[in-house]
Order: C-alpha cells, then sequence, then structure tokens
C-alpha cells in the first residue's frame, strides 16, 4: 500500500485531491455511476456513426456504463465505461486475460465509437473467453465540439507520459502534446484504466486511414480484415504505443477504419476482436 501511494507524485496529487487516504489508494478508481449524461453523448454518438448506425443501436451500454473518479467531468458528463468480466478472471486458472478497447480519442473521429460499441453488444451473443472493458468516447468534449483535440487543445495521443515525452516538436498544432505528460484529464481517465483493469492487450480506435498498426511481438500473424491492410507505422513520444508496447511491453492494436462513407463489414470486425482476444490469451509477456 505504501509503494503504491507514494509511486508517483501525480497519483499522490490525484488521490488527494480525490480526498481519499492513502492507506486505501484503490478507492481512487471507485466507479461512481453513469451520469445523466451518458445517454446524451450515445445520442450523439448514434447520429455521427453513419453506416455503423445499424450496428450499434440497442446496445444498453449506458444502462451498464460507469466512470471511474479520474473520468467524470464536472456537470457529470465523463468518459464512461462498461465491461464484461470472465468469471475465471482473477481464479488461479488465469485463463481468461483482459482487454481494453477505446474509441474516439480524436473528437472528429466519432464513427470509431461503432467498434467498442458492437463489441460490447456481440458479449451477450458470446460466451467470451476474455474480460473485456470498453471506453467508446475517450474525448467527450472534442465529440461535443467536432475537434481533433481535447477542450484544452492537446492531441491525446502525444500526450501520454513517455519517458521522451519532451522531445515532442510542440510547433505542429495538429498533434500538440500539450503542456506537459498526461496534462489532459482525459488522458488520466486513460491511465486510470490501465491501472485498475490492468490489460493484457489494448485496442485503441482511429480514422480515416484504413490500416491496422500493430505495436507488438513481431511473431504475431495480423489478420486478413477487409478494407484495413496491416501496416507497421512505429511509435511516437507522447503516443499510446510508445506507453504501453515501447516501454511495458503491452501490445496495443491501432484500428484506424476507413473514411466514414466504406463501413468495414461487422463479421471482419468481429474477426478482429477475436484475433484480439486470440492474442491476449497467447502473449507471454516476458519478464522486466
Ligand atoms: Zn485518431
Amino acid at each position: 500500500m505504501i509503494v503504491k501511494c507514494g509511486k508517483t507524485a501525480l497519483a499522490t496529487l490525484l488521490l488527494l485531491v480525490a480526498g481519499v487516504l492513502c492507506a486505501a489508494p484503490r478507492l481512487a478508481h471507485a466507479a461512481v455511476g453513469p451520469g445523466g449524461l451518458c445517454q446524451a453523448i450515445f445520442n450523439e454518438v448514434a447520429a455521427s456513426v453513419g453506416s455503423y448506425k445499424n450496428a450499434i443501436t440497442e446496445t444498453g451500454f449506458c444502462n451498464e456504463a460507469a466512470l471511474l473518479q479520474e473520468c467524470a467531468s464536472e456537470g457529470g458528463a465523463g468518459i464512461h465505461h462498461a465491461e464484461y468480466q470472465n468469471p475465471e478472471d482473477g481464479t488461479k486458472r488465469m485463463s481468461a486475460k483482459r482487454i481494453l478497447v477505446m474509441g474516439v480519442f480524436h473528437g472528429d473521429e466519432p464513427y470509431t465509437a461503432a467498434v467498442p460499441l458492437l463489441w460490447f453488444k456481440r458479449m451477450k451473443r458470446i460466451n467470451p473467453r476474455n474480460s473485456w472493458r470498453f471506453v467508446p468516447v475517450v474525448n467527450p468534449s472534442g465529440l461535443r465540439n467536432k475537434t481533433r483535440w481535447t477542450l484544452g487543445g492537446a492531441d491525446i495521443n502525444r500526450n501520454f507520459p513517455t519517458k521522451d515525452w519532451g522531445r515532442i516538436a510542440k510547433t505542429i498544432a495538429r498533434r500538440n502534446p500539450g503542456k506537459g505528460p498526461a496534462s489532459e484529464w482525459e488522458t488520466r481517465c486513460v491511465l486510470a484504466h490501465l491501472d485498475s483493469f490492468r490489460p493484457d492487450v489494448v485496442v485503441a480506435i482511429h480514422a480515416p486511414y484504413g490500416l491496422l498498426d500493430f505495436d507488438g511481438p513481431l511473431s504475431a500473424k495480423m489478420p486478413f480484415i477487409r478494407m484495413m491492410r496491416p501496416r507497421r507505422l512505429g511509435t511516437f513520444p507522447g503516443s499510446l504505443g510508445r506507453y504501453l508496447w515501447v516501454e511495458r511491453r503491452i501490445p496495443v492494436l491501432t484500428v484506424e477504419l476507413p473514411e466514414p462513407g466504406r463501413m468495414v463489414p461487422e463479421q471482419d470486425l468481429e474477426l478482429l476482436q477475436d484475433w484480439a482476444g486470440t492474442l491476449a490469451q497467447q502473449y507471454r509477456k516476458a519478464a522486466p
């Protein structure tokens, strides 16, 4: 407990802000209920996902959604999540692994919420091997304002606290890394999910380049998914891929959906989910 409490100045600050004693740091991640604005956010998503709309109707997401304390914004909006926990998760057999799926890092890519929502909905139809947590909209204010960035003008995918964060060129507005590592509350919300869920594999959904960009073991064979070609683009200071794969050896699949008018067939997206599940089952993290 003491070690965890003193782990970073940021974590300690968060705990103090939340009014939580260091003796019970886990409370910092307690879910605080969905908030009345969940449905408003996802109505906006439904109006913006175009051809994916049929795939994501009646997901029931907001009925099961929760907010980590770090993910609640003022006014009850916030970054909602829902999950399916495999009953075997946490048992000695540990046959179930954990996969975290997130969309809408960039607010001008609203239809990227469709993949986590579709996969969440699919949990009800299948008998999943793994535990899954879904965060369909990481950047709700960007979604509302139809901008790539956070309210603070930052690109979340350059704001992760990688060791080399300071090497980011700050002159490119499109990739503005923010005022400092994890300066954005959206980034800190993702960090809280990583800390509380401890995923074995992370899937991040972007658009519109039609690519599968995998930061993970070279031995992993990429699936054949229509309209998305495999291409390893590498990672950057402050990016999720560098933070998780390069620095922590947690594989990250970045899904770049094609432009909104070209919907990836639902069965291909399901195949992709199964691939992520199999990767989580097979991947063995090397000892540090
Ligand atoms: Zn993006």
